[in-house]
């Protein structure tokens, strides 16, 4: 089952730089893609153009059968409803509690209005609890997200993008910002709740080590073309 295609996807900037070039991919439910390569390869636009937060200026993109790049208004949200996102500096309401931002997902970044504005139900806050329990932070929850340990709160923005019940999930540099013990720890609650829920998910990552050890399957890009696509073990040298 297919959940996400590109067909010769090429992004230039406006100022001419080519961050993508042809890039063909076809991704199916339940893997986890890591994709590396040097900083500046266009990792991370690939990634913004799925949800077209940088509109590709040529080729084609299939989600779940839709073509996104012809995606307007409703469509579009709904479209990016379905593509959970993890970022690298976390990007947290710093001073809201853990178990609020995790509802920021769900919610799609909309304040709940059924307790008044701006406040949560005992419903929310429970399914809210229950999200944190497995990337196991049911313990933080009412504590402030800047209170956080920088990996605890890279699990909470695993959880607040899994609360959204996205079909995607996409993780650009998820783990650059950590030390490698709690980058470990991260991959590991992320690959775990992925497998759990039969999620899709796209990692950037710069480390290979990493790639190899949580991913399925491995692409490298460099200068914003594909150069590899394959397992792990495939990949015997560098990028
Ligand atoms: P990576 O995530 O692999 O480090 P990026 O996708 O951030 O790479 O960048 C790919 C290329 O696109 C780089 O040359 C970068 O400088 C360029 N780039 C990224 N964003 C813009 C932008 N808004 N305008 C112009 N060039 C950009
Ligand atoms: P774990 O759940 O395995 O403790 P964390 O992501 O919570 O992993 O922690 C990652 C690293 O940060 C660990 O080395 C841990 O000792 C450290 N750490 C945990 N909590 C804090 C904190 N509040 N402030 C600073 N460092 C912390």
């Amino acid at each position: 089952e297919v959940v996400l295609e590109t067909k010769d996807l090429s992004m230039v900037f406006p100022d001419g730089t080519q961050a993508l070039k042809n890039v063909t991919l076809t991704i199916k439910k339940g893997e986890l893609v890591s994709i590396i390569g040097p900083s500046g390869a266009g990792k991370s636009t690939f990634m913004r153009s799925l949800n077209m937060l940088n509109k590709p200026t040529d080729g084609q993109i299939v989600f779940e059968g839709e073509n996104v790049l012809k995606a307007r208004g409703k469509q579009l949200r709904q479209i990016r409803r379905r593509i959970g996102m993890v970022f690298q500096h976390f990007n947290l309401i710093k001073r809201s509690p853990t178990y609020q931002n995790v509802l920021h997902g769900r919610l799609g970044y909309m304040p709940s209005l059924k307790g008044g504005l701006g406040r949560f139900s005992e419903e929310d806050t429970r399914q809210a609890l229950e999200i944190l329990r497995r990337v196991g932070l049911e313990d933080q929850a009412f504590k402030r997200a800047d209170e956080l340990s920088g990996g605890q709160q890279q699990r909470v923005g695993i959880a607040r993008a899994i609360a959204q019940t996205p079909s995607l999930l996409l993780a650009d540099e998820p783990i650059a910002s950590l030390d490698p013990s709690s980058s470990e720890n991260v991959m590991t609650y992320l690959k775990n709740v992925c497998q759990e829920d039969g999620l899709t998910s796209i990692v950037n990552l710069h480390q290979v080590d990493f790639a190899k050890k949580f991913a399925h399957r491995i692409i490298g890009i460099k200068a914003g073309e594909v150069v590899f696509d394959g397992s792990p073990k495939e990949l015997t040298e560098g990028i």
